[in-house]
């Protein structure tokens, strides 16, 4: 019903291979179905919960599947801050709310399942921090030992915790993101382990289906949808899945992708800004939205088409406007996210201040974690409590009531 397909050079894969990327060009491959054999009746997918399963008919996963009930994640219509950037049609898709609290898990509930499926015991991955968390959960889940790479003292507290927590085997590399991937490539290869890296192109079916739900939820396309940009998968998965309804005959557009990154790590905006056909790494990224530090997208070529093919765009922030923007979310809508996923709404705020998004259309913003991911960098950008002693005038004066 699938087959894997290198997205340069077009050569095929049978899908029970475990490959990452073309064994004739190096590329990065797809998961490629017989669209014209897939059934899907739209009321049938209706009937089911808003979840990463309401649409298993485009999904590889045949067996009953590793699933902590990931997905069916709230879109808000972002009211107050619409307002204020004036696009009265903003909203955001709170990927925060899944089981580990970010949207890895609609990889990993596919990626985990696909590694049984394959017949694998062991699964790893490279982590800026919440595919480790996720993966980690998503092992347990399914009883199997997990291996992370973690880049040495950058990542978020609550996704060490997690990672943890859940039991896999941390690892701890002196050197940043992209020196861990290549190690956890090299051990993958040499060690029969299950990557599970956004290269993995069956993680990226789970990752399709945010832009499922929206569609589901809006009702209906946005006119854009809006994504933190760090390899670049995600925003490459929601145009895939998009895709693939077109073809279906189910929507009759897409939304322009837009990606937004950091401005100290922002090598897809550079490629998008100066025409490149590849994305060029850098080699020191560095940004507070540690979600998105990665200075070689492994999925860039798969973004660049998706953005260019859209009619979409790229921009970077800077790490204040993605603060500022995260603390906005949580004060002015109570939403609360880490500082990569403030990233796409404080993206839509500059465009639109720029005269490069027109403030009458739809826009999704993905906002991609959960606030408590990273509680150090909340609390340094708020004031300490007020400690009291334990009495009423105490308590009247901290507060300078009378
Ligand atoms: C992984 C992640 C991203 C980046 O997604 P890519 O698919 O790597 O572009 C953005 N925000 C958060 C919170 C993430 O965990
Ligand atoms: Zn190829």
């Amino acid at each position: 019903m699938y087959r894997l397909t290198c997205v340069y050079c077009g050569e095929k894969y049978r899908p029970d291979e475990i490959l990452y990327t073309c064994r004739k060009c190096g590329h990065l491959l797809a998961v490629e179905y017989d669209l014209s054999r897939v059934s899907i009746r739209p009321e049938v997918w209706r009937k089911r919960p808003l979840s990463v399963w309401r649409y298993r008919e485009l999904l590889p996963v045949t067996i009953p599947p590793v699933t902590l009930q990931e997905g069916g994640t709230p879109l808000y219509h972002l009211k107050r801050i619409g307002e204020e950037i004036g696009v009265p049609k903003l909203y955001a898709k709170h990927e925060g709310m899944n089981p580990t609290g970010s949207f890895k898990d609609r990889g990993m509930t596919v990626g985990v399942s696909m590694a049984l499926q394959l017949g694998k015991t062991t699964v790893a991955c490279a982590s800026t921090g919440n595919t480790s968390a996720s993966l980690a959960a998503y092992a347990a889940r399914a009883g199997i030992p997990a291996v992370v790479l973690l880049p040495s003292g950058k990542v978020a507290l609550g996704k060490v915790a997690q990672a943890l927590m859940h039991g896999a085997r941390v690892i701890s590399v002196r050197g940043n993101f992209d020196r861990a991937l290549e190690m956890v490539q090299e051990l993958c290869t040499s060690h029969g382990l299950y990557l599970l890296n956004s290269i993995n192109p069956f993680r990226l079916e789970g990752q399709k289906t945010i832009g499922f739900e929206t569609i589901d939820q809006l009702p209906g396309v946005p006119d854009r949808m809006v994504l933190p940009v760090g390899n670049a998968g995600n925003i490459s998965a929601v145009y895939k899945g998009l895709l693939e309804l077109k073809t279906l005959g189910l929507i009759d557009r897409l939304p322009m992708m837009t990606g937004i990154q950091a401005a100290g790590s922002s090598p897809v905006v550079r490629a998008i800004r100066e025409g490149l056909a590849e994305v060029v790494p850098e080699e020191s990224p560095e940004t507070v939205a540690t979600a998105i530090r990665i200075g070689a997208p492994v999925n860039g070529e798969k973004a660049l088409e998706a953005i260019r093919k859209t009619g979409g765009t790229a921009a970077a922030v800077t790490d204040s406007e993605i603060l500022a923007m995260q603390k906005d979310l949580a004060r002015k809508e109570g939403i609360g996210v880490e500082p990569a996923s403030a990233a796409s709404v404080a993206g839509v705020r500059k465009l639109v201040d720029s005269g490069i998004i027109d403030p009458s259309e739809c826009i999704v913003c993905v906002v991609t974690g959960h606030l408590l991911k990273d509680p150090e960098t909340v609390i340094r950008q708020c004031e300490s409590p007020t400690e009291i002693d334990a009495d009423l005038p105490s308590l009247l004066s901290a507060l300078q009531w009378s």
